[in-house]
């Protein structure tokens, strides 16, 4: 018996679960799902109907055979909806659960072994005979034969310019998603960040606070691109970009084909031509050197991620009407330092003037994004990963490194045996492959993967069947 366990309670750690518990039979899936709600994890467990999927419904799903499933779903608790639509992630979260819910009902008629734990993973330690010793909260030990970390994003870390009082202070709120933590109305909020998290951060302080000031401030003050009401048509040209894309020597190459076909077919709106890089932007990035990719983070990255992680029709619209408003101002700066005790001091050097000022803010929010540089020791798992030489951090700090089969690598470039990753430690290797369509379909191969690791009972057709436990 090889039981598996799986590490962290978000959509991948869910969906890793859940397709497991569909195929696995050669012994216990255990699910370490952390201590908030499982299935949800950050994106998903937003009680604010603001906050809206900036994925259409047609192509969110959990599990690799999605169908209509989650338009269903939606459709019974909002009345009729469209694939093309935009939902509350909320709606999405309880989609997870319901569905998590199914497949757990099915393991259990078909006497299938599984247990949740409402914990942490503290520390995973390899035994000498094979496989993992895995440590839950503070006393309890699981044996695994092969483990699969979804933990997601690290917790952010605070930006180096934000002095110890600031931070120490309520005035500076490190958690996005935490404001209903402070009660009383701010008159100015900053937002340090012009990305999704930014604008869903935004939209809930108007909401919250109607009469407080709005500033945004990010280097390039570029709020993410909006999609498209309906579906785009497909550029007609895709196939042939997608196989030129694959022959550049550098991202420079790559931006030009990409602006080429921009103004090649003015008929296809660009986002088509974004959308259709989906199938190779894992070995786009694959092909790029340490140096390349190095020049994608520091000059491409940022309008990349505003022009591929686009926002919602209607958070896009609530956004502009709040800058029509005046209520909210967006500034491309650098933020030099973080000041005070409450009120802050931002001082910041404007990108176009480079001028430096300094602006007060009763509360200010670092919405910065993913982090995924575990070197910085932020999450104690993954930090004894890497003492231990289970794990070694991606050298531009997005994630740990893996190969094709998303297997950890140690400091020696091999495999460590029946050590798995999913979702955002998986940066380095994949680049995209944080959404749910990326996950849904990284957490399908790996239970195939995982399961095919049982040896199939011969059968007297010679079909091979899974043994039972
Ligand atoms: C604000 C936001 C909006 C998004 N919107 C969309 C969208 O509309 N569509 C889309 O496809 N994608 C969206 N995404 C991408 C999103 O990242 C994925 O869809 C998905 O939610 C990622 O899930 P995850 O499980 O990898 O990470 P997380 O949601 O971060 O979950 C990881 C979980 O692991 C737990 N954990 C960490 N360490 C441990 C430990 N040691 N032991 C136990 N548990 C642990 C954490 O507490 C957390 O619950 C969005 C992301 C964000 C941040």
């Amino acid at each position: 018996m090889a039981d598996i366990v799986v590490i962290g309670g978000g959509a991948a750690g869910a969906a890793a679960f859940g397709e497991l518990l569909a195929r696995y039979e050669a012994g216990t899936v255990h699910w370490i799902v952390g201590r908030q709600a499982p299935g949800r994890g950050i994106a998903y467990g937003t009680r604010d109907d603001r906050h809206l999927l900036n994925v259409r419904a047609a192509s969110m799903g959990v599990f690799a055979e999605h169908g209509e499933d989650f338009i269903q779903h939606a459709s019974r608790q909002l009345g009729q909806v469209k694939g093309t639509d935009f939902l509350p992630r909320r709606i999405f979260g309880d989609f997870i659960q319901a569905q998590v819910g199914a497949r757990i009902d099915a393991a259990r008629r078909l006497g299938r072994s599984f247990r949740i734990y409402p914990d942490n993973a503290c520390e995973i330690l390899p035994r000498g005979e094979g496989g993992y010793a895995v440590r839950v909260g503070e006393q309890r030990w699981l044996d695994a034969g092969q483990v699969v970390l979804a933990v997601g994003a690290l917790a952010q870390r605070a930006l180096r310019t934000v002095s110890p009082a600031a931070l120490d202070s309520d005035a500076y709120e490190l958690d996005p998603w935490r404001l209903e933590r402070h009660v009383t109305p701010p008159r100015r909020v900053m937002v340090i960040g012009t990305g999704l998290t930014a604008v869903d951060t935004l939209l809930s302080a108007a909401e919250r606070w109607p009469h407080a000031e709005l500033v945004a401030v990010s280097r390039h003050g570029l709020w993410p691109f909006t999609h498209s009401p309906l579906p785009l048509a497909a550029y007609p040209g895709q196939e042939e970009l997608n196989r030129r894309l694959l022959t550049c020597d550098g991202s420079a190459s790559m931006v030009r084909l990409v602006r080429a076909a921009f103004d090649e077919a003015p008929e296809s709106d660009w986002r088509s031509v974004i959308d259709g890089m989906r199938p190779v932007n894992a070995l786009l990035w694959q092909r790029l050197s340490h140096a390349r990719r190095r020049q994608f983070l520091r000059h491409a990255r940022w309008v990349w991620e505003a022009s591929r992680h686009r926002m919602a029709p209607a958070s896009g619209q609530a956004i502009h009407q709040l800058e029509e408003e005046g209520r909210l101002h967006a500034i491309a700066a650098r933020v030099l330092a973080v000041d005070g005790d409450g009120p802050l001091q931002v001082t910041v050097r404007e990108r176009a003037t480079q001028l430096v000022s300094t602006m007060q803010a009763d509360l200010v929010v670092q919405a910065t994004g993913l982090d995924t540089a575990v070197a910085y020791g932020a999450h104690a798992l993954l930090a004894q990963l890497l003492r231990d030489g289970l794990a070694v951090a991606d050298p531009l700090q997005l994630g740990v490194l893996a190969n094709v089969d998303d297997q950890l690598l140690t400091a020696t470039g091999a495999a460590q045996p029946g050590l798995y990753a999913i979702g955002s430690l998986l940066r380095g290797n994949l680049w995209e492959c944080t959404a749910m369509p990326e996950i849904r379909a990284a957490a399908h191969r790996l239970a195939v993967q995982l399961s095919r690791g049982q040896p199939l009972a011969a059968t007297c057709d010679g079909v091979g069947e899974l043994p039972r436990s």
